[in-house]
């Protein structure tokens, strides 16, 4: 087709609106690249207290879409300092070390704040709630029009796009059905349950499970007093460790307690299980002042319920690509990770910075229409996601591996470093600061020459 000729624009499907849909979807709007989100909820919606974003996530956010930047600025609660500081909390309650995070760096807030924030950037013509994916099925024919993905959804409806992005979490449903065939054909998936998918990726019991909960911060004060009330401490021991940072503009402690369970199932049907403060209290009895005074904060009404949330990754079993097709993985759908290196949600704005960009190269390409340039839209998304994939899998499963090591290292599980201050110390800025000094730019630079390069 001749230069100038009116070609009908890439579309991308995102199957998700958590963090990372979100984000990709910003993302492909600041390069005016068209796109719907599917969303299986009514609305946007965030569970659990408070999250950090680290500072790579933030140069992720700032070149995917500076407006992105700036609503989780708007939001993020002020640093009491900018430093990230363990403590002993079994014995001594003294400091055993303390991280600089950089001038308001790894800032933290509340999930729905931040989620609000960028959802309202994102125009309802462009969103679809109660859309639950069931299926897809990769068309192929001689032209555009058939070169397309065709997606159903549980209440029966039907959607094409010319690329799909599963954003839809660490159970995700496009994960499934993409690693459940071939590579490379055009293999048609019926409606298929889950239970007779063949084995795919999946995510596996970490043997940790938490709780997390706000407390007001007035009574976090009186319990800790400034300095650990308003800055990012943890407290280390024994099986376990508390994480406390300030949210909602510092009138509430964001508090997570991570517990080692020495089942190696989680017993319960969902991630998400009931129950109890009393636990939380017996975990941490012999603990010092400070870490009981933490636990204390824990909510008391309704005789202390509070769900715990068992902590499921896919360092075990991962998946062997991120890519097929027309179809491809971001965020926790890719590689779900504990929260130990707060950076799970940073790396699926890493996603979707490499993902936005490839995809307005792709759109550019097809309706420009350069010469020796694959004339198939479709081509040129396998090529771009083959791209996307070679850019984004060591990075995203060495932060699985090494999030997991870190907790062992909280808990003063790992035999080489156990309560030695000095090599936690290193070992913690080592595995900290490799996630936080990545370097974006590099990243869309390679996945431009690489997209290139297979043109
Ligand atoms: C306790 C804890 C603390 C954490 N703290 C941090 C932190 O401080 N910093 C950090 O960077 N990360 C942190 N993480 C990790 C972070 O929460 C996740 O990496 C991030 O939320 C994943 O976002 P996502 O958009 O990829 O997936 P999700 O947030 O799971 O979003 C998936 C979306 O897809 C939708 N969906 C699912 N299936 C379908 C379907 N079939 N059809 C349509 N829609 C569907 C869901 O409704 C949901 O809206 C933490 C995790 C935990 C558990």
């Amino acid at each position: 087709m001749s230069r100038g000729t009116q070609k009908e624009p890439l579309h991308v499907a995102i199957i998700g609106g958590g963090v990372t849909g979100v984000n990709l979807a910003l993302g492909l709007q600041a390069r005016g690249v068209s796109y719907t989100i599917y969303e299986r909820g009514p609305g946007f919606r965030e569970i659990g207290a408070g999250i950090a974003f680290s500072p790579n996530a933030e140069r992720a956010m700032n070149l995917l879409n500076p407006d992105v930047l700036a609503g989780f600025k708007r939001v993020a609660n002020p640093n009491g300092d900018d430093y990230f500081r363990w403590v002993d909390g079994y014995e001594t309650n003294e400091l055993i070390f303390k991280l600089y995070i950089g001038k308001d760096g790894f800032q933290g807030g509340l999930r729905s704040a931040f989620l609000d924030e960028w959802s309202k950037q994102i125009p309802p013509s462009a969103v679809q709630f109660n859309k639950h994916l069931d299926t897809f099925t990769e068309l192929t024919g001689p032209d555009s029009f058939s070169d397309k993905v065709l997606l159903r959804f549980t209440d029966g409806t039907t959607a094409t796009a010319d690329a799909v992005v599963g954003c839809d979490g660490i159970r995700s449903r496009v994960r499934q059905l993409l690693l459940a065939r071939p590579l490379s054909s055009s293999f048609s998936l019926a409606t298929f349950p889950s239970s007779e998918l063949p084995h795919a990726a999946h995510p596996t019991y970490t043997q940790k499970f938490c709780f997390r909960t706000l407390a007001p911060m007035s009574a976090a004060l009186a319990a800790l007093g400034r300095v650990r009330a308003s800055s990012r401490h943890m407290y280390n021991g024994p099986g376990a460790h508390l994480l406390t940072y300030p949210v909602g503009d510092s009138t509430l402690l964001n508090i997570l307690a991570v517990l080692s369970d020495p089942n190696p199932t989680w017993p319960h049907p969902h991630h998400t299980a009931p129950g109890n403060k009393a636990e939380v209290v017996e975990a941490f009895a012999g603990w010092s002042d400070a870490a009981r005074a933490i636990v204390d904060l824990l909510p008391d009404a309704d005789g202390g319920k509070m769900d715990k949330w068992g902590i499921f990754d896919m360092a075990a079993d991962p998946a062997p690509r991120y890519h097929g097709g027309k179809v491809c993985l971001a965020g926790d759908a890719a590689h779900a990770t504990g929260p130990h290196l707060g950076s799970g949600a940073g790396l699926g704005v890493e996603d979707a910075l490499v993902l936005a960009v490839l995809f307005a190269e792709v759109d550019k390409k097809w309706r420009e229409g350069e010469e020796g340039v694959s004339s198939r839209k479709g081509e040129m998304v396998e090529k771009a996601f083959e791209v996307y994939n070679e850019v984004r899998y060591d990075r995203t499963q060495e932060v699985v591996q090494s999030t997991r090591k870190t907790c062992d290292l909280f808990q003063w599980r790992d035999s080489e470093v156990g309560r030695d201050s000095e090599r936690f110390g290193r070992e913690i800025t080592a595995r900290f600061y490799r996630v936080w000094e990545y370097d974006v730019n590099r990243m869309v630079e390679e996945a431009l020459a690489k997209f290139s390069d297979k043109l």
